[in-house]
């Protein structure tokens, strides 16, 4: 059987059974103040599906309330077949294909995917490298920031028009996190470093100037000299970024192959998406359902506005 067949991706109501199982543990719960006991589900026949009424503060509430999915028109298993396919594909799904698999406007792909995006943000992970830990950082280019002006002739351009992204992966619990900086400057990339990475930690590196004096922050820092060839140190075979380098294969693969273009003010959710795939992969054991099911349960607190949202020259559906 496809998991796809499975009935909460083509059954409103066992869609909504679905998501209030795992969004109220304790039962269906009022978003407004709480109240889990005195809570009846209203049955009428013009009532709208998962309406229950909280009997401590008389108001009206579903699963939605206060989630990605509030005043969306979209149904709820369509809604777990975006989530499951997003979080199952490895270089993610483009908003074209999700229109075409769903059945939904392009527009209206468009913003489901960003809404999914903003599930899996978060997630607060402990510092990096704590508890003495190697951590690799690195950076990569990507795509073409507009909002800088160009520099030069196209050739000669270099780096200075892409979007820069900077990398932690934490070697022992395999977690990544990434981020859009705007400049890779040591004096702006190290209050970054340190706030995201332990004391302890064991960082490492290649040689970029930026990194030189990373050192002076953490216990030990230690670099590979990608200029020269080498991406695994002789010395310490422990000395190298190619976890970081993976992990940015995907996301380049990723973004090209399916995203092709993306502003700056997405890439951040872009991001959060690659490394919430990254962070519940399949070799820590997580398997695509149980993913899916994760990023489920973070869909509370994150409505997203039309305004966080809007891009020039594009009008959104009013969900
Ligand atoms: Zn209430």
């Amino acid at each position: 059987m496809s998991i796809l067949s499975r009935p909460e991706f083509h059954d409103e109501q066992a869609a909504y059974d679905y998501v209030e199982a795992r969004l109220w543990p304790n039962g269906p719960t009022c978003p407004r103040c709480g109240e889990h006991e005195r809570v009846t589900k209203m049955q009428g026949k013009s009532t709208r599906m998962g309406t229950y009424k909280c009997r401590a503060c008389r108001k009206p509430f579903t699963v939605k309330v206060s989630t990605i999915f509030e005043s969306s028109h979209v149904p709820m298993h369509l809604w777990l077949q975006a989530i499951y396919l997003m979080c199952s594909s490895k270089k993610g799904i483009s908003s074209n294909q999700l229109h075409r698999t769903l059945g939904v406007t392009l527009k209206t792909a468009w913003f489901m995917s960003h809404r999914i995006r903003e599930a899996m943000r978060g997630g607060k992970l402990r510092p990096f490298g704590t508890g003495g830990g190697s951590v690799e950082v690195d950076e990569t280019f990507f795509g073409n920031d507009r909002t800088i002006k160009p520099k030069g002739t196209k050739k000669g351009r270099g780096y200075h028009h892409k979007f820069k992204v900077l990398s932690l992966v934490d070697r022992e619990t395999g977690q990544a996190e990434s981020m859009v900086v705007d400049s890779l400057k040591s004096r702006d990339l190290v209050p970054i470093l340190k706030e995201n990475i332990a004391r302890e930690a064991n960082v490492l590196t290649d040689e970029a100037a930026y990194y030189q004096r990373l050192g002076e922050h953490f216990a030990s820092h230690r670099f590979v000299h990608h200029g020269s060839g080498v991406y695994v140190s002789k010395a310490d075979k422990a000395v190298h970024t190619n976890t970081i380098e993976g992990y940015f294969s995907v996301f380049k693969r990723g973004m090209k192959g399916v995203y092709q273009d993306c502003g700056k003010e997405h890439l951040h959710r872009h991001l959060a998406e690659f490394d919430f795939r990254y962070n519940h992969r399949i070799a820590l054991e997580i398997n695509n359902r149980e993913r899916s099911d994760i990023a489920l349960s973070r869909v509370v607190g994150k409505r997203l506005k039309y305004r966080d949202s809007s891009v020039k020259g594009v009008s959104h559906p009013t969900f």
